[in-house]
């Protein structure tokens, strides 16, 4: 269902959500198009007028009661993201927790929205910034976390007193509702965060052109970040873009090997390597390549394949067969330019499995060491320099995320300056946390999500001169 007005509506449309685990049909929701969108925009610029001028208490009332239902249906919750996404049980928890960890921060943030005083050149004159909600918001969400992308948005949306409207993926749109379940349970002002699914580019062409749309924030590819950054030019709008990326893992000659193989696997294999901050390339010092390559294939072929729903099950399927043929053909070419395989390195069952995968001796002639595969295949290539490494680590164009693994401070220091990407984990695999920002720079994104940074991204400075004495 759609959520429009404080209200759910039906319509005769409707697409099929699928168990990537089984290849069954979870159930069916319905879709609305481009008039919808537009007047949820409009519902959503009518509920801005009162709800920008509610204090920060009040939009924290209504996130913290969101928080407060969303805890009280968490086991829900982390099963509608297994069954529609398909990633294990134990991850989808963790994910319904950072979902609502991003409520409760921004609950919390919405009564910190400062202003600045400036001071003035001139007796009489006194300068002022106020930051004021831009406005009505449209937000764009992937797959790979239907929840936690969700709250990520809105939840510093609502806290700087911007009102919302969302399209999810259309593989996951259950987790959506859910979410918004949740908003209607804790009494949010109608029109204040509305929900439309429906087909990309009908409802993301309305997003875009609408000028009621102030702006436009999305987690995605960065082909179609491009395009919406495109359309959204003619009406000037913010933008926020959360795209790919192609994060390289240096493991130095120094670094505890035990913690670089832990960090791969957290980095590479979590969310079957379907996320924008995974590890696609694994650099290693030549000194140490043959052993960590040995080491690390040994924990990665101990990984269980399967449906997330069972216990024990570390890596789910691949969301689509579209993504199991990109990991397949990734592989396959890989093997062609003289990549050995140690271990994984093919399909599992009729489903959408692959085995977790290492390859050594990867080159910068295969397709792995410049697309990004989404998927569960760790490349290891080989480096002797750190001048080396960092050249070949710094992509061309993407800059998302980025890792290393040394014992020297210095070393360490030198990479947080000349990596060139918007997070840097030194000796850290998962550096991702609701305070801290995240966002990428070149081709991989603009703008950050989280913290109080991701609260600047909804609010406008207005500057203010008054001349009095
Ligand atoms: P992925 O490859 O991870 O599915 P996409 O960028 O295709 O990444 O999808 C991310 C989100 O962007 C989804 O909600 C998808 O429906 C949406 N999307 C895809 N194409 C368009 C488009 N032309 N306009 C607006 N949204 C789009």
């Amino acid at each position: 269902m759609v959520y429009i007005n404080g209200e759910w509506r039906q319509s005769n449309e409707t697409i099929d959500v699928m168990n990537p685990a089984t290849g069954e049909l979870i159930t069916s929701v319905v879709t609305v198009g481009r008039a919808e969108t537009k007047e949820a925009i409009t519902c959503a610029k009518e509920a801005f007028s009162a709800w920008k001028k509610t204090t920060g208490d009040q939009r924290s009332y209504y996130l913290a009661e969101a928080v407060r239902i969303m805890k009280e249906r968490k086991d829900e919750l982390a099963e509608t993201i297994t069954k529609e996404n398909g990633k294990p049980l134990v991850d989808a928890k963790s994910e319904v927790n950072s979902a609502i960890n991003y409520l409760n921060w921004y609950a919390e943030e919405a009564k910190r929205v400062y202003g600045d005083t400036i001071p003035a050149s001139h007796p009489d004159k006194h300068l002022m910034v106020i930051r004021q909600p831009i406005g009505v918001a449209a937000a764009i969400t992937p797959w790979n976390f239907p929840m936690s992308m969700i709250t990520r948005k809105i939840a510093p949306a609502l806290a700087a007193g911007c009102t919302i409207v969302l399209k999810p993926a259309p593989a996951t749109p259950l987790s959506a509702i859910k979410v918004f379940e949740c908003f209607h349970e804790a009494g949010l002002p109608k029109g204040v965060a509305n929900l439309v699914i429906g087909p990309a580019e009908e409802v993301g062409g309305e997003m875009t052109s609408n000028p009621d749309v102030r702006k436009i924030t999305f987690t995605g590819s960065t082909a179609v970040g491009k395009k919406l950054i495109r359309d959204s030019a003619d009406t000037v709008k913010k933008i926020s873009m959360e795209l790919g990326g192609h994060a390289p893992l240096i493991v130095f000659e120094d670094a505890d090997l035990d913690a670089a193989v832990e960090g791969v696997l957290l980095s590479k294999f979590k969310n079957t390597g379907q996320t924008c901050i995974s590890t696609n390339r694994v650099y290693v010092s030549e000194d140490i390549a043959e052993e960590f390559g040995e080491k690390l294939a040994e924990k990665v072929s101990k990984l269980k394949v399967g449906n997330g729903l069972e216990s024990g099950v570390d890596v789910g399927p691949l969301i689509n067969d579209a993504a199991l043929a990109k990991v397949s053909s990734h592989v396959e070419d890989a093997k062609k330019h003289n990549g050995k395989v140690l271990c994984g390195g093919k399909t599992v069952g009729s489903q959408n499995f692959y085995e977790p995968t290492v390859i050594h001796y990867a080159n910068d002639k295969m397709k792995i060491a410049t697309e990004e595969t989404f998927g569960p295949v760790a490349p290891i290539f080989t480096f002797k320099t750190e001048e080396e490494v960092v050249e070949r680590a710094n992509h061309a164009s993407y800059g998302l995320a980025a890792y290393c693994f040394t014992k020297d401070l210095g070393r360490g220091l030198r990479m947080m300056h000349e990596l060139e990407f918007g997070i840097v984990g030194i000796n850290d695999p998962t550096p991702i946390t609701i305070q801290a920002p995240f966002g990428g720079v070149k081709e991989s994104g603009i703008g950050k999500e989280g913290g109080k940074y991701g609260l600047l991204e909804y609010l406008e400075e207005k500057y203010v001169s008054i001349k009095a004495n």
